[in-house]
């Protein structure tokens, strides 16, 4: 197998020869067909997350088809087409295991952080950790789905009944999650760059009643508001865009930190939270219903070898949507 490795952190991902692996007791082997770019690819590589450990195959949105089952695999078959997301194991034993909330687990293993991920032509996962997919949609479409729809989906879910929903950062997750959003009957409200006329364009193509500069105020108060972007500034800007008993909800792995903020806009009872990682059922939720919602993923291809252009292109904001990796 061939993958794009990271060695230390901070260094550009190395194109290497591996030696084909075996899955072991309850995992199997796909065949990588495309492996979506995720902001969390550019903390792992810029070493932002903790306990990094190297060297380590990125990419924590694979879409292919098993080709290797090892012992004790139940309920897949050779050749079926799995995504494999983000939360790639979980203890079951401990506390946060056992109140169903395994996002949280005590000693998770994370696809593509702290095990190898699917920056590569061939990946082995835990199999109970990999979903079915089906066969409608392209393998480059569904990628995306699997850690920018996923955890929008759980994000969604924590902003709650929010008629007026506040986007902050239309990337990867919020480009699907408008559509998400917009198929629920909410009204969208998208925030970029301030500047960014083309993202705010984007955003209006796909359904937002407004788009405008994260600096901005919306034309109403938001219900909720759910932030994308991993600027530690939006969140006392989110926090004087909703309303009374609004809520705020930070969706990323890592943010620069929060300045201190006045705590009237914290009062009259509007609350701010965090989303981490996803449950299984989270994801079997979100994927039995994707289909019904008509998502377009705008996708960017590059092939596997050009990872490294795919992230810098990601980090500068290069283009609309979601990166995809192709072997
Ligand atoms: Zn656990
Ligand atoms: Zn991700």
């Amino acid at each position: 197998m061939q993958a794009m490795v990271l060695t230390q952190r901070g260094q550009p991902l190395a194109w290497t020869e591996l030696p084909d692996r075996q899955p072991g007791l309850g995992e199997i082997r796909v065949k990588v067909a495309a492996c979506g770019v995720c902001r969390t690819d550019l903390h792992v590589v810029d070493g932002e997350l903790p306990h990094p450990q190297f060297p380590i195959i990125p990419g924590h949105e694979i879409v292919g088809r098993i080709d290797a089952v090892g012992p004790g695999v139940e309920g897949l078959r050779l050749g079926q087409r799995v995504g494999i997301p983000w939360l790639g194991h979980t203890c079951g034993a401990c506390p946060y295991c056992r109140m169903q909330r395994e996002n949280l687990c005590d000693r998770p293993r994370f696809t593509g952080y702290t095990r190898d991920g699917g920056f590569a032509t061939a990946a082995v996962a835990d199999a109970r950790f990999a979903f079915a997919l089906g066969d409608a949609g392209s393998d480059e479409s569904l990628a995306p789905l699997l850690c920018a729809g996923l955890i929008g989906w759980r994000a969604l879910g924590i902003a709650g009944e929010a008629k007026a929903l506040g986007l902050y950062g239309f990337g990867a997750a919020a480009h699907i999650l408008a559509q998400v959003a917009r198929w629920q009957g909410r009204a969208v409200f998208a925030f970029t760059r301030p500047g960014d006329l083309a993202t705010q364009a984007f955003a209006r193509s796909l359904g937002a009643q407004w788009a405008g500069g994260s600096d901005e105020l919306p034309p109403q108060p938001l219900d909720a508001a759910i932030l994308f972007a991993t600027v530690g500034d939006l969140v006392p800007l989110a926090l004087k865009a909703v309303r009374k008993g609004g809520r705020v909800v930070c969706a990323g792995i890592h943010m620069s930190d929060i300045p201190a903020f006045p705590y009237r806009l914290l009062w009259e009872e509007r609350e701010l939270l965090s989303v981490a990682n996803l449950t299984r059922q989270d994801g079997l939720d979100f994927l039995r219903q994707a289909p019904q919602m008509g998502l377009v993923t705008r996708t960017t291809r590059y092939p596997l070898q050009r990872a490294n252009e795919a992230l810098a292109d990601l980090r500068a904001g290069r283009f609309e949507g979601a990166a995809v990796l192709v072997p």
